[in-house]
């Protein structure tokens, strides 16, 4: 439990000042039968229309299924977007710094990077645990958010609620959790905590265990105050009619998403048993993902060879920490056999 917190200390003073967009669609609300308000074409409906600026039939059904009220979520163009209004809402361009453990995902650092705000790296332990101390240390008076990745990628293994949840205390600006991969995680989702923490953000993607990365449509949920935020400096449409309309539909299939995310799981199984009797592979990381984190005896000519053999996996071993490593994502039963007899016959 965090006691008090001043988010508007954080935001930028333009963001605070700004007056934002006001669409048509924004404007009024309710039933009408003549629209002629948005210089929308008449002809081809449904495409004709803009689409709902705050997705709130989509919020609606998310909020059933994730236990969260619909005004404390945000839909964004996948979860970049929403990584990217992190920055342009509290980053004070030149002059403002996030603190974030390393490896981790690369889009927090580009992200950064194109919004000119210092990316200040703590890597994590040999074994990849988060070192909260380490990471308490790197904070300075200008740090606005820390990102942690959990289940992290490219690592694989989920952080420790108890040094999340050290973190929402200790540090007066805005976590972020990116669960991205919290599906095939047996951790809780820290979104249960939002109540507590009036600075934390979780972040949730359709682009994984729901089978949707092509709709690009990514989930961020924290106080109504920072979904307002969000909402202001969003682009007023952002998430398109034809996403929309998926999400309600493929809201409906939870049960599909359940069962695949369990073959998946079983297959991960499998996968690193599989991995962990060649001798090409000197070790697989504990993973909490739908991918899994290989050390090997020559990262470089495994993924020549798998690459030269049709088979695509992530060359992970110039990233810091990960020296010889691969990560391959769990796929169908024959992908993964296709995958596992390959690297068999390297070398
Ligand atoms: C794949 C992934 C995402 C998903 O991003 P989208 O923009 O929603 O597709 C987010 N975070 C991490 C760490 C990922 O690996």
């Amino acid at each position: 439990m965090k006691a008090s917190f001043d988010i508007t200390r954080l935001v930028r003073p333009n963001i605070l000042a700004l007056e934002p967009y006001s669409c048509a669609r924004n404007e009024f609300h309710g039933q009408a039968s003549v629209w002629l308000d948005a210089n929308e074409s008449p002809y081809n409906a449904p495409y004709n229309r803009y689409p709902d600026p705050l997705q709130l039939r989509v919020k609606a059904a998310l909020s059933r299924v994730k236990g969260v009220p619909s005004e404390c979520i945000f839909l964004g163009n996948g979860s970049d977007e929403c990584i990217d209004l992190v920055y342009r809402v509290f980053c004070e361009p030149g002059r403002d710094n996030v603190v974030a453990m390393a490896p981790s995902y690369g889009m927090y650092e580009v992200c950064a990077h194109i919004n000119d705000v210092a990316y200040r790296k703590v890597p994590l332990r040999d074994d990849y645990t988060l070192d909260v101390d380490a990471m308490l240390a790197a904070v300075t008076p200008s740090t606005k958010a820390i990102f942690l990745c959990s289940p992290n990628n490219p690592t694989g293994n989920a952080i420790d609620v108890a040094l999340i949840e050290r973190l929402l205390i200790d540090f007066d600006g805005i976590v972020v959790v990116d669960e991205a991969y919290g599906d095939f995680s047996s951790k809780p989702s820290m979104r249960f905590k939002l109540r507590d923490y009036p600075n934390l953000l979780v972040m949730q993607t359709f682009s994984k265990a729901w089978g949707s990365a092509g709709v690009r449509l990514g989930m961020a949920f924290a106080s109504k105050q920072i979904i307002d935020l969000f909402n202001k400096v969003k682009y007023p449409y952002n998430v398109n009619l034809l996403t929309q309309r998926y999400a309600l539909e493929h809201l409906e299939k939870i049960e599909q998403t359940k069962a695949w995310t369990s073959t998946i799981l079983a297959e991960r199984s499998r996968l690193i048993a599989a991995l962990e009797q060649l001798p090409q592979v000197v070790t697989t990381y504990p993973t909490d993902a739908n991918f899994v984190l290989v050390k090997t005896i020559d990262a470089d000519g495994i993924y020549n060879y798998l690459r030269d053999h049709g088979i695509i996996v992530r060359n992970r071993s110039r990233v810091e920490k990960c020296l010889g490593c691969l990560r391959i994502t769990v796929g169908t039963s024959q992908e993964n056999d296709a995958v596992i007899n390959a690297i068999k016959q390297y070398g």
